[in-house]
């Protein structure tokens, strides 16, 4: 076992964490804090193929145990989680802060008792299933969901706390073992929630978390033939790699993938609610896979929505994610900003204007000005692929119908946001933009218990609520023949 990194005051295991203890690798990677890029933070164990191997085993010994309990005896410990997170949230937002810039006060205030949330939820959400009982054809039928093994659950470097709860909370009540990646990136906020795993009580096994890279570690796991379901959020290149693995075991996989989302203004809404929500997309430099990047402003309005739009960016404070005057955090790493840049350098090249910002905020910092983009046409790189920071672009329309083409017009379809005020034409248009959620007047707030995935190439499958309980089990048709037994 390596030394235990002291996080600003919070101590950290740089190690993973199988069959309900701490395991070292030979190999380490850094990891470093994004908005003070000189500091690192920890040298973090690098897992490789053996120690795929070795958390597929401690899962799959655990399975039987773990499936076998009552849902509500699994709900108890879930909820113990959850009260451990509730009660470690400082520790949790500040680690978090540090690996991933994300703001502290979002985190402290919101996101890491989101967490708690999503592992109550779903530990209720199980035990209160009823299965669905009928008589048809001369047969009592009913719907059984059967736990179907252990679960590799791979996440992203944005939001990585949140997401990783939101997604191994239903594979651990539905009865599934678990074996959770976290992004090479940002893999410290696991490494304190596998403390708080060792503590709620879980049986050794059941919730293993494993660090390192995805070509050589997240390879093996998903290659795992022991290996029953893969849920993915990422990007959508490693989502094709991850899914020919799925195909080759015949293995369940969900995938949440990235995001062009439309942003849709009509001259009858609210326009400084929309342009300050657009400004908004800014938060987190745009590393937020709903972000509504495309604006899409009803030309009527366009001089009003963006005087507003302007005074609200110029607004945004970057920074030091521990201060809570910041509002926009860092960039996560050097080579995600020279991506970033390449977007904007590219699309300057190509003749689309550069309406604001368009450069790093200060050399040798993971910062980038809040940037606007006029494309001189739909067809341009910056409208039509994720991005995946501070760079939204602008455009307008005359017409309902050209405004939900233009909202429509690009292969993603994970979410869209439309500002109106006008009820019917939020029902219509609402209706017509394609993306697995639409927020009307709104964004990000979220009901766990409604489906969320991605349209076209933004995912595949439905996570939240019952959807991933039904994911992460096999279900079963039970069919007896009335009046023989
Ligand atoms: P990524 O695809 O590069 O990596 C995601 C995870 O996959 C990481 O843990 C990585 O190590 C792992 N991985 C990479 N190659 C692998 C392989 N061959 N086998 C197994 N695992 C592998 O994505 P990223 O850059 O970390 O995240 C940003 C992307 O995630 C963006 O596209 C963003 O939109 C998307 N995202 C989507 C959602 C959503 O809910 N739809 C949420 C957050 C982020």
């Amino acid at each position: 076992m390596r030394e235990r990194v002291s996080i600003e005051g919070v101590d950290v295991s740089p190690d993973h964490f199988i069959d309900g203890r701490r395991v070292a690798s030979a190999e380490i990677f850094e990891t470093r804090c994004p908005f003070d890029w000189e500091r690192k933070l920890a040298d973090v164990s690098r897992g490789d193929a053996g120690t795929a191997a070795l958390a597929v085993d401690a899962a799959t010994r655990a399975f039987p145990v773990w499936s076998a309990m009552a849902a509500a005896e699994r709900g108890a410990i879930l909820h113990r989680l959850a009260d451990l997170i509730d009660a470690n949230i400082e520790r949790l937002a500040i680690v978090e802060c540090m690996d991933m810039a994300m703001l502290h006060e979002s985190l402290r205030l919101r996101v890491i008792a989101r967490g708690a949330l999503n592992f109550r939820n779903y530990a209720d959400l199980a035990s209160d299933y009823r299965e669905r009982v009928w008589s048809s054809r001369g047969t009592a039928n009913r719907v059984i969901r059967m736990p179907s093994g252990p679960s590799v659950i791979i996440t992203p470097w944005n939001a990585p706390f949140m997401l990783s709860t939101w997604k191994c909370a239903p594979a651990l009540a539905a009865g599934n073992t678990v074996i959770l990646k976290p992004a090479e990136w940002s893999p410290l906020s696991a490494s304190v929630l596998a403390d708080l795993i060792e503590q709620a009580g879980f049986p050794p096994g059941v919730f293993n978390i494993v660090q390192g890279f995805g070509r050589d570690l997240g390879m093996a796991l998903v290659s795992d033939p022991r290996v029953k379901r893969i849920s993915f959020t990422g990007s959508v290149p490693t989502a094709r790699v991850i899914g020919r693995a799925a195909a080759d075991n015949i293995v369940p996989f969900t995938a949440e993938l990235g995001g062009k989302s439309p942003l849709l203004v009509f001259a009858d809404a609210d326009i400084d609610a929309a342009a300050k929500k657009a400004a908004g997309q800014y938060d987190d430099s745009g590393q937020v896979c709903m972000a509504g990047t495309r604006i899409i402003v009803e030309e009527s309005v366009r001089e009003a929505f963006l005087e507003r739009f302007h005074a609200y960016a110029d607004a945004h404070v970057l920074g030091d994610s521990r201060d809570p005057a910041t509002t926009m955090s860092a960039l996560i790493h050097p080579d995600h900003v020279a991506r970033v840049m390449g977007f904007i350098d590219r699309a300057r090249a190509a003749g689309d204007t550069i309406v604001r910002g368009g450069k790093l905020w200060r050399e040798g910092a993971n910062f980038i000005e809040p940037t606007l983009i006029v494309p001189r046409s739909n067809d341009s790189e910056v409208v039509q692929n994720e991005v995946f920071g501070p760079v939204l672009t602008f455009q307008t329309f005359r017409s309902e119908e050209e405004g939900v083409a233009l909202a429509n017009s690009t292969a993603y379809g994970l979410s869209g946001i439309v500002y109106t005020g006008d009820a019917a034409r939020a029902e219509r248009v609402g209706r017509a933009v394609r993306g697995g959620t639409v927020w009307v007047n709104t964004f990000l707030v979220r009901d766990l218990t409604a489906p969320f995935g991605g349209i076209g190439i933004s995912g595949l499958g439905r996570e939240g609520g019952d959807y991933a309980l039904d994911f992460h089990s096999d279900l079963k048709t039970l069919q007896i023949l009335e009046g023989s037994v």
